[in-house]
């Protein structure tokens, strides 16, 4: 008898026709003799509108009061799937985070699990239970309830299959897996077999949306094998597991794409020490995630650095950066908020010459101009102009495609 953890998002459990429809899904991992510990996340869009209801009675909600105000969409859903597998004669329990054990920080909003205390959940699977998770959720020390940031529902699914020793979580969703690019972009894009957690957690940071990234991290942390797939259809979907043979490894795996990227530059900045943490620490204190750095080597002790934020956060930087510029001497602080990045992503690149100088060279024939080069070692990044991601997108997928191929 083997342990299965599934997770179903807020578009698989939408209504309750759907819901009833994914009762019929885990009544089936249950017939075929395994324990199936369930993790849901809201109906629909039920997170985004709680949201934007708290947000018409206050322009700052209260984080504590938000975090209890968001878990009650995960605790709607729990209980509808327990009562339709109740109603189809299935022994099924409904816990929320707290009850689950999902033990957190009290970072309101965007808690961390410390650790999950899974003795009741075990309990009611030795009753012969399905246990069914309100995702999203945990609890503090102090008994307060917390969220784990949008999309933390794979995260508890990944957790929870950890601390349990699941063979695999199945992460079930509206697309059929992780494709090797946004297929409304690529209509030729394909969902891949398998893919390694490296390569997934720089598809997932840098584009995928299908996948939470700390999931993708928890995953490869405690070498959980986890399973994207539709719940609507039966396609084998996409296993993400650290045996991923040779032979599929060494290739160009996937092209990401992100829309969401504005970035800052401080020009004629006096090169000495301290002047990068004089920057970046106040952006930091001020909650503003920094993605890529960038400084040039300087001419005549002075340099310019460059970095990028998310666009919505734009505006909270350059308040914070602005009077910093001033300050420290630097000549002009300037924005652009119409960026993007392409990726390509795929082990063993940094052993194989070539590979940049293709991406740059489709990139030109598309005559779409360069402005930042990142890597990883599973990455090379591309900062360009947001209205020549598509054609870049679509110009790397056909670049790469015969490796992707394999
Ligand atoms: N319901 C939460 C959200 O919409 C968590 C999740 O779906 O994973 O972000
Ligand atoms: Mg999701």
């Amino acid at each position: 008898m083997a342990l299965i953890v599934q997770k179903y998002g807020g578009s698989s459990v939408a209504d309750a026709e759907k819901i009833t429809k994914v009762a019929r899904r885990i009544a089936r991992t249950k017939n075929q003799g395994n324990q199936v510990v369930v993790v849901v996340s809201a109906m629909g869009d039920t997170t985004d509108e709680l949201i934007e209801l708290a947000y018409r009675i206050s322009e700052t909600p209260d984080n504590r009061e938000l975090d209890v105000l968001l878990s009650t969409g995960e605790v709607v859903s729990s209980t509808l799937l327990a009562m339709a597998l109740h109603h189809m004669g299935y022994p099924a329990i409904s816990l929320s985070g707290a009850q689950a054990g999902i033990r957190t920080d009290s970072v309101y909003n965007r808690a961390r699990i410390l650790k999950v205390e899974s003795r009741r959940v075990v309990k009611e699977l030795e009753r012969g239970n399905i246990v069914i998770v309100a995702g999203f959720q945990g609890i503090t020390d102090e008994m307060d309830v917390t969220t784990l940031g949008r999309g933390g529902s794979d995260t508890t699914a990944v957790a929870l299959a950890a601390s349990l020793g699941a063979e695999v979580c199945q992460i079930y969703t509206d697309v059929e897996g992780v494709y090797d690019a946004d297929p409304r972009l690529v209509p030729e894009a394909r969902p891949l077999a398998e893919m390694g957690y490296e390569e997934m957690l720089e598809l997932a940071s840098y584009g995928a949306n299908v996948l939470h990234p700390r999931a993708v991290e928890l995953g490869e942390l405690f070498n959980v094998p986890i399973l994207v797939a539709s719940s609507f259809t039966e396609k084998p979907g996409t296993l993400i597991h650290g045996g991923v043979s040779m032979e599929v490894r060494e290739k160009v795996r996937g092209i990401a794409h992100n829309l969401d990227v504005a970035k800052i530059t401080v020009i004629g900045v006096p090169d000495c020490p301290g002047i990068a943490a004089s920057i970046f620490e106040p952006l930091a204190r001020a909650g503003i995630s920094v993605d890529t750095i960038v400084q040039n080597a300087s001419i005549e002790k002075v340099t310019d650095l460059t970095f990028t934020v998310t666009t919505s956060q734009l505006s909270r930087a350059m308040e914070v950066v602005k009077p910093i510029a001033g300050s420290i001497g630097a000549r002009d602080c300037v924005s652009d908020a119409t960026l993007g990045t392409v990726s390509i992503i795929g082990t063993g690149m940094q052993n194989t010459p070539g590979y940049a100088a293709r991406m740059f060279n489709a990139l030109s024939e598309k005559g779409v101009n360069i402005q930042l080069i990142t890597t990883s070692e599973v990455r090379i990044t591309c900062i360009i102009t947001e209205a020549k991601v598509k054609d870049a997108v679509r110009a790397l997928h056909h670049a790469f495609e015969i490796e992707i191929e394999g």
